[in-house]
């Protein structure tokens, strides 16, 4: 006997007879002997239905009635669920963010999981009942309604699975697995046995929206075993076990590429090149709440310097305005900026042993004669920064050029 939490995200709960389907998967876990929490999303497009009717009243929506607004999606999936469940002859309990007491911190839209109190769910567990646990939503010292940030259910049901000690986290979505890049993108993307978590943290902070980042953070910190697997009939297998680096691993030298298409770029230039100048132009930025990604600073052969640096697509008209402000108390010769740009990453632990891979991903876009507009590495990942209308082609000649469509030799 198990104990399971299980995670089914929009998609997965979009329709009646999907709901139906995930009932019968939970009993299948149930009759084998198992205990299971399942953790559901809103039915999909419903966050985003919701987001629209906010926007419809308010032009920047209050943040704390946006949570209460938002957590409703999730409220309709439980309660549907649970009678599903009951409907198949399963006793199952429904419960909000707030009922379980999964208290967060203040910060609305965005907040943290601070502590959840498992022994209401130990209880009905151990009364033989499936425990429904809306995604998404946390109550914080205050009794406020909160919000996880898009895609917060991955992090509830992680955050279950660390306070109930369960023997798996299983997160059910409508691929089978994590895999080499989108394979909305790239059709010969290939399905990963396993990855670590460092490589999939960075993969999903550098845009593969399949796992939330904060998800995977709080799997690597807590060591709640993590797997991605798919809801849909027909496609049960082992999906994708994100475990910590193992013997061997290293020789898969890359495991992935992930994009990005939310980033903009804004280049300031000819700003005198003196100490304090990254700081007068990024600490305006800072302080208007903007997050800064990456950043490049050229230095000129007149004692000047440009300065590039980008930002989350949202921003980036607040961050210009900005700029031409900070550019004309600096006396800098120009300001501009593109925001049809997109950022394009390839991810592997191989990169520490292994030279020339910068090499072999310049080569394959210049092959294609995609231009690189910025460029950062780390230890584990480089990323390129080229223009929008090469999104596809790039993330494809990477896939081949490294050969990620084939399963690498058993080492
Ligand atoms: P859910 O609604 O179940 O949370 P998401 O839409 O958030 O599902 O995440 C699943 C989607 O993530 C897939 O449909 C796929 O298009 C996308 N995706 C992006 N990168 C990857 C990747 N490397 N492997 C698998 N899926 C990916
Ligand atoms: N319903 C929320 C969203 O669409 C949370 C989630 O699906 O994980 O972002
Ligand atoms: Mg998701």
């Amino acid at each position: 006997m198990a104990l399971i939490v299980h995670k089914y995200g929009g998609t997965s709960v979009g329709a009646v007879d999907r709901i139906q389907n995930v009932a019968r998967k939970v009993k299948g876990f149930v009759d084998n002997g198992d205990q299971v929490v399942v953790v559901v999303s809103a039915m999909s497009g419903e966050t985003n239905r919701l987001v629209a009717l906010a926007g419809a009243m308010q032009e920047k929506p209050d943040a704390r009635e946006m949570d209460v607004l938002l957590s409703t999606g999730e409220q309709v999936t439980i309660a549907l669920l649970s009678m599903a469940l009951k409907a198949t002859g399963c006793d199952a309990r429904s419960y909000t963010g707030t009922q379980v007491h999964i208290l967060t911190d203040s910060a609305h839209n965005k907040a943290r999981i601070l502590d959840i109190d498992e022994k209401k769910m130990r209880a009905d567990l151990e009364a033989g009942r499936v425990v429904v646990v809306a995604g998404f939503q946390g109550v914080d010292e205050h009794g406020n309604i909160t919000t996880l940030g898009r895609g917060g259910s991955d992090t509830t049901a992680v955050a279950l699975a660390a306070a109930l000690k369960a023997d798996e986290c299983q997160i059910y979505t409508d691929v089978d697995g994590v895999y080499t890049t989108d394979p909305r993108v790239v059709p010969e993307a290939r399905r990963l046995d396993r990855i670590t978590f460092e490589e999939m943290l960075e993969m999903a902070s550098l845009g593969s929206k399949v796992l939330q980042i904060r998800s995977v953070e709080f799997a690597g910190k807590y060591n709640v075993p993590l797997r991605v697997l798919s809801s849909f009939e027909g496609k049960e297998g082992p999906g994708t076990l994100i475990t910590y680096e193992e013997d061997g691993m290293e020789d898969a030298r890359i495991s992935g590429i992930a994009f990005n298409r939310d980033e903009a770029k804004l280049t300031i230039q000819g700003v005198p090149d003196q100490p304090g100048v990254a700081y007068r132009i990024l600490g305006p930025i800072g302080e208007a709440n903007i997050e800064i990604d990456m950043i490049v600073q050229n230095v000129a052969s007149d004692d000047t310097t440009d300065f590039t640096f980008t930002v989350h697509r949202n921003d980036y008209d607040k961050a210009l305005a900005i700029l031409q402000k900070t550019a004309q108390e600096l006396g800098a010769r120009e300001v501009n900026g593109d925001d049809r740009i997109v950022k394009i990453s390839l991810v592997g632990v191989g990169m520490r042993s292994h030279a020339g891979i910068a090499s072999t991903m310049f080569e394959a876009l210049a092959k294609e004669a995609i231009n690189i507009r910025m460029i950062s590495t780390s230890e584990i990942k480089i990323s390129v920064v080229v223009d929008e209308k090469y999104l596809e082609l790039g993330v494809r000649a990477l896939h081949s050029a490294f050969n990620l469509e084939e399963a690498p030799a058993a080492p």
